[in-house]
């Protein structure tokens, strides 16, 4: 059996209320966006739902390309069928046998908008679900927590049956909740950090301080196959390559050993809010996670963020290791984390960082360094790659 069309619902979306109109269009043009292999498909639009018809596609690509696009409820394949009861019932037994497994259950739920047709919805889901058990093998009816839910709604002007409910991402459209600037380490929990934010509607720019030649191009190029996962729930990412080694040679040249990480931090976040600024986005993105190091406890918080008044997204902040773990994992970026090649604050760490920094002291010591001008020189010299999906591929070749 062809599926010829896909219905899309939408999650909280739903209930934008103004902001609706627009966070429609962002959803299908990320829809268009994840599905841009496929040029034929169709889409539809109704208030509460997508339509993308089908041609001769194969719907087991599209349902997984979907299944990344955030904003998105649920999605089901479905068919349109002559709103007849013959042609309804086949078009039901096609629906299903297409797609069960032995020993599934099932149930049918009709909806009869079309109040003229001669069956009303208990005569219809007895007539189809009979139609389909004795047609099939090993299936049965489990009208409380069915395996399959086979939904028929009969309009005047035709029928549509889905039979399978994916379930869809979540979260709102990438883009519809404006833009943010993640700062992107090669560790497990910042790309993480980025994952979550995007699921609620936020387009991203990664900003990652390379320390050549401490760091390596292979440390750069970890860096930008995070970036590459990323693009399945983002798209195109821009990301932004600062050089730091200058800074952080001065930081460890001029300020005590214990305080270097905080200082090391707080040019950091001046660094990305100029960019931020510049790139006209909204927020910065850690993946800091409390306590976890000691430039994550409270004190230390305090003493970096002093350096802005941007909000700071730090979506992991209350999160165990081990949790963030298991999302690295599902999203695919854990095992480009752990390659082994280091950081730059990797490197330069002391070997007890201060875990409960003063702002004054800190201030005071990174007052007798010019910072202004390493920071301004830095950003001028930002070298920004487009990240697509075939990119990988691109770079492997690069370095
Ligand atoms: P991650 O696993 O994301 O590296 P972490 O637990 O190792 O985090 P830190 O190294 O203390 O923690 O970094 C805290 C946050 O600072 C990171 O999550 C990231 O957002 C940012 N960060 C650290 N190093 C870099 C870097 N080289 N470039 C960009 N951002 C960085
Ligand atoms: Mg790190």
């Amino acid at each position: 059996m062809k599926f010829d069309h896909i219905l899309i619902r939408f999650g909280e979306i739903s209930t934008k209320g103004r902001n609706r109109r627009k966070f429609i269009d962002r959803l299908k043009r990320n829809i268009r966006e994840v599905l841009i292999d496929f040029p034929n498909l169709n889409y539809q639009g109704t208030r509460d739902r997508i339509y993308i018809l089908l041609n001769d596609e194969s719907h087991e690509e599209i349902v997984k390309k979907l299944k990344l696009v955030f904003g998105i409820q649920s999605f089901s394949l479905a068919i349109k069928c002559e709103s007849e009861i013959s042609a309804i019932k086949d078009t039901a037994l096609n629906a299903i046998t297409s797609l069960y497994k032995p020993n599934d259950t099932f149930k049918v739920t009709t909806k009869r908008a079309d109040k003229q047709f001669p069956l009303d919805t208990n005569a219809l889901n007895y007539q189809i679900g009979s139609h389909v058990l004795i047609n099939t093998d090993n299936l049965s009816v489990d009208v409380k927590n069915p395996v399959i839910n086979l939904r028929v709604e009969v309009r005047s002007e035709a029928t549509y049956i889905t039979c399978f409910d994916y379930q869809g991402a979540g979260g709102l459209p990438v883009g519809s909740g404006g833009k943010g600037l993640l700062l992107l380490s090669g560790g497990i929990d910042s790309p993480v950090a980025g994952y979550l934010t995007l699921k609620r509607g936020v387009e991203l720019e990664i900003i990652h301080f390379f320390s050549p030649p401490y760091t390596s191009d292979r440390a750069k190029q970890k860096v930008v196959d995070l970036a590459k996962e990323l693009t399945s729930y983002g798209g195109k990412i821009k990301l932004h390559i600062v050089p730091f080694t200058t800074i952080q040679e001065k930081i460890q040249a001029q300020v005590p050993e214990n305080y270097t990480m905080t200082s090391t931090r707080r040019m950091m976040l001046k660094i990305a809010d100029q960019l931020r600024e510049k790139q006209q986005a909204l927020a910065l993105i850690t993946g800091e996670s409390l306590g976890q190091v000691a430039s994550q406890t409270l004190e230390s918080m305090l003493a970096i963020n002093a350096v802005t008044n941007t909000p700071i997204l730090r979506p992991l902040i209350t999160m165990d290791k081990l949790e963030i773990i298991e999302i690295a994992k599902e999203i695919n970026t854990h095992d480009i984390s752990i390659r082994p090649y280091e950081d730059c604050c990797t490197i330069f760490t002391p070997a007890s960082p201060k875990t409960m920094p003063k702002l004054e002291k800190v201030s005071r010591f990174e007052s007798f360094v010019d910072f202004d001008e390493l920071i301004s020189e830095a950003v001028d010299n930002i070298e920004t790659i487009l990240i697509t999906k075939i990119q990988k591929e691109e770079m492997n070749s690069l370095f």
